[in-house]
C-alpha cells in the first residue's frame, strides 16, 4: 500500500522559491571584486536567477547540461547557481586556486560549455584559454566593469537584461544531477562529484538540524567557505531555506576584512577552515578587537587545533562547532560536541570531546575497518579506515572515474583513519596518506600538529613521515612562525615534550617562511614532501 501524501519533489529551486515568498526581503550583502558592498534580497535574488535561467535557455542550456562557473563568494554566483539548477542544468563550480592546467583539464571532464567567471578571473582564464572548452564566457560584472579582455566576453548585467521570459523550474525528477564539484585530490586526476537535488535538499534539512548548524531564521549566515568548496558546506541552500540574513565575502578573506564584515553585518554564524579562523585571530589580537555579534562558527575541512577552541570559547565567547566531511559527502559528515552523558565531566573531558570530529547526524552512517575490512570496536582507541554511507554520500564518480567506489555494503573508504568512541562521536587521527608509520605503530600528525599550533608563536605546522632506516618513517614537523617571533627547535621540543608520547617526538624541525597551502585552503602535504625532499 502507497502513502497518500503529496508528491512534493525535493528540487533546490523550491528552497529560493520558498525564501522568495517567505522572506522576500531577507538581505544577502556582497562584497564585490571592487570592494563596495552591495545589498539585495531573497525575492531580487530569485528574481534575477529567472533571468540566468532565461538566458541560458536562449543558448540552448537545458536539463543535463554542465554549466561552469569560477567565481567568489556572491549574490551573482547563487543567481547562476540557482538559475541553472532550476531549469535542470548541473552547475558545476571550479576551484580557481588550482593550477590552470588542471582547471582546463577539469573543464573538459566536465564539458560545459559556458563559463561564468569574477572579472579577477580573466586573466588566469585568458592563459589556457587554447585548452578550454568554452563556446561562451559571461563575466560578472556589467558594461561600464566589464575589464578589456580577450575571451569575448559579455557582461553578466547585459546577459541576463537580454532574457526576460522567466522559464518555469523544477517538473523533473528530483534525483537529476544538480552540482558539479571535483575533489582537490591531492594525488592522481580530480574526480566529480555530481550531486543530486534531492541529496542537497535534504543534507540542507539536515544542516538546520539544532544538531548540526542550527541555522535560524535569526541568524546572519556569513559562508567564508567558497561555494566551490564542497556547496560551501551546504549554506547557500540552507540559509535562504531558513530564512537567515546572509553575508558573502567575495574574494578577501584575510582576517582584517573577514572582521570587517563580521562586525559590521553583525553576523551570527560564520563557517571556515582553519587557516581562515587562525588569520582572523591573530587579526584580533593583533588590534584588540572583540565579536560582540558571533554566536557559533562553524570549523572544518582540516583539523580543530586546540589553540582556535580555547580562543574562540574563552576569549571571545563564540561556540566552536567543529565539523568533519567531505566533498564526497556533500560535504556534511559528523558534527563535533559534547555528548549529552557527558554533560557533567570535568573541562578537559569537555575540550578533548570538543577536540574530536564528532557523531554523524541521521543520514550519515559510518563504520571503521581494519585492511581486511572487518569492523572495529567502537572503543574510542582503534584506529581504522573510515568507511561511510548516506543519503548525500558519493555512489560513484562523474564520467565513472575511479570505477566502483562502493564496498559490498555500500560504503564509500573516505580514505582517513579513525577511532570511533562509546558515544558514537568520531575521531580522525590522519589521512591514510599521511599516516606515519614508525615502528609498526601509528603516529598521528594530526595530533602533532594541533600541539604545535597552541604555541604562541606558531602561524601554521605540519608533521610528516620521512624514511627511516630502522624505524621505516619517523616524525619531521615543519613550522611558519608568526611574523615578529623567533623560537627555535630546543623551545619546540620543549613544548612538545610531555605532551605527546616520547616516541612520537619528531627527529627534526624545520623552519619555512610559507608552508604551502591546498586549492581549498589546507596544508598541502605533497608539495610540502617535495619541498623538504629537495632541501
Ligand atoms: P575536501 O573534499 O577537499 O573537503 O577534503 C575532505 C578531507 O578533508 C577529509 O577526507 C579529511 O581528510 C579532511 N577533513 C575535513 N574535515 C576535517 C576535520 N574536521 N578534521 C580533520 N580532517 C578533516
Amino acid at each position: 500500500m502507497r502513502g497518500l501524501m503529496q508528491d512534493w519533489s525535493l528540487t533546490v529551486d523550491r528552497i529560493i522559491d520558498h525564501a522568495a515568498r517567505v522572506h522576500a526581503t531577507r538581505e544577502v550583502i556582497t562584497r564585490r571584486t571592487d570592494g563596495t558592498i552591495h545589498r539585495t534580497d531573497y525575492a531580487t535574488i530569485r528574481h534575477r536567477a529567472k533571468r540566468v535561467s532565461a538566458a541560458l535557455r536562449k543558448i540552448g542550456i537545458g536539463l543535463g547540461d554542465r554549466v561552469a562557473t569560477l567565481a567568489w563568494n556572491s549574490e551573482r554566483h547563487m543567481e547562476c547557481w540557482y538559475g541553472a539548477m532550476g531549469i535542470g542544468a548541473v552547475l558545476h563550480t571550479l576551484n580557481p586556486r588550482l593550477h590552470p592546467d588542471q582547471l582546463a583539464w577539469i573543464s573538459h571532464d566536465a564539458g560545459s560549455r559556458i563559463l561564468i567567471l569574477d572579472t579577477s578571473f580573466i586573466g588566469l582564464i585568458e592563459t589556457v584559454r587554447e585548452q578550454l572548452p568554452f563556446e561562451h564566457y559571461i563575466v560578472i560584472a556589467d558594461a561600464q566593469t566589464l575589464p578589456d579582455n580577450s575571451l569575448d566576453a559579455m557582461p553578466y548585467e547585459e546577459w541576463i537584461a537580454g532574457a526576460d521570459d522567466a522559464p518555469e523550474w523544477g517538473g523533473f525528477d528530483e534525483k537529476t544531477a544538480c552540482g558539479l564539484c571535483y575533489t582537490s585530490g591531492t594525488t592522481g586526476n580530480p574526480k566529480g562529484v555530481l550531486y543530486s537535488h534531492r541529496s542537497n535538499v535534504l543534507v540542507s534539512l539536515m544542516a538546520l538540524g539544532k544538531g548540526a548548524l542550527g541555522i535560524a531564521p535569526d541568524d546572519i549566515v556569513m559562508p567564508i567557505v567558497p561555494m566551490f568548496h564542497a556547496n560551501a558546506w551546504a549554506l547557500a541552500f540552507a540559509a535562504p531555506a531558513a530564512g537567515a540574513k546572509l553575508v558573502m565575502p567575495g574574494g578577501q578573506l584575510d582576517g582584517a576584512s573577514v572582521f570587517e564584515l563580521l562586525d559590521k553585518e553583525r553576523v551570527t554564524f560564520a563557517a571556515a577552515v582553519p587557516t581562515v579562523w587562525l588569520s582572523l585571530l591573530h587579526h584580533l589580537r593583533q588590534h584588540g578587537l572583540a565579536l560582540p555579534w558571533l554566536r557559533r562558527v562553524v570549523i572544518g575541512g582540516a583539523a580543530l587545533p586546540v589553540a582556535i577552541l580555547r580562543a574562540f570559547e574563552e576569549d571571545y565567547d563564540v561556540e566552536v562547532v567543529h565539523a568533519w566531511g567531505m566533498t564526497e559527502t556533500s560535504p556534511i559528515g559528523t558534527i563535533g560536541g559534547v555528548p549529552a552523558a557527558l554533560a557533567q565531566a570535568d573541562e578537559a573531558t569537555h575540550v578533548a570531546q570538543q577536540l574530536k570530529q564528532g557523531r554523524p547526524p541521521f543520514g550519515v552512517e559510518l563504520r571503521i575497518t581494519d585492511e581486511n575490512g572487518r569492523d572495529l570496536p567502537w572503543d574510542g582507541a582503534s584506529p581504522g579506515r573510515l568507511m561511510v554511507r548516506g543519503f548525500a554520500v558519493a555512489g560513484a564518480y562523474f564520467n565513472g572515474a575511479g570505477g566502483e567506489i562502493l564496498d559490498e555494503h555500500g560504503f564509500f573508504d573516505t580514505g582517513d583513519m579513525a577511532t570511533i568512541d562509546t558515544h558514537g562521536t568520531m575521531q580522525i587521527t590522519d589521512r591514510a596518506k599521511d599516516v606515519i608509520k614508525s615502528g609498526g605503530e601509528w603516529i598521528s600528525s594530526i595530533e602533532i600538529e594541533n600541539i604545535t599550533l597552541s604555541h604562541p608563536a606558531i602561524a601554521n605546522a605540519a608533521a610528516i613521515g620521512v624514511p627511516h632506516p630502522k624505524w621505516d618513517e619517523r616524525p619531521l614537523l615543519v613550522v611558519e612562525l608568526r611574523s615578529g617571533h623567533s623560537i627555535g627547535a630546543d623551545e619546540l621540543r620543549a613544548h612538545l615534550d610531555g605532551r605527546i608520547a616520547r616516541w612520537w617526538m619528531p627527529d627534526e624541525y624545520v623552519f619555512l617562511n610559507a608552508i604551502p597551502l591546498g586549492a581549498t585552503g589546507k596544508v598541502n602535504k605533497a608539495a610540502l614532501r617535495k619541498i623538504i625532499r629537495n632541501r
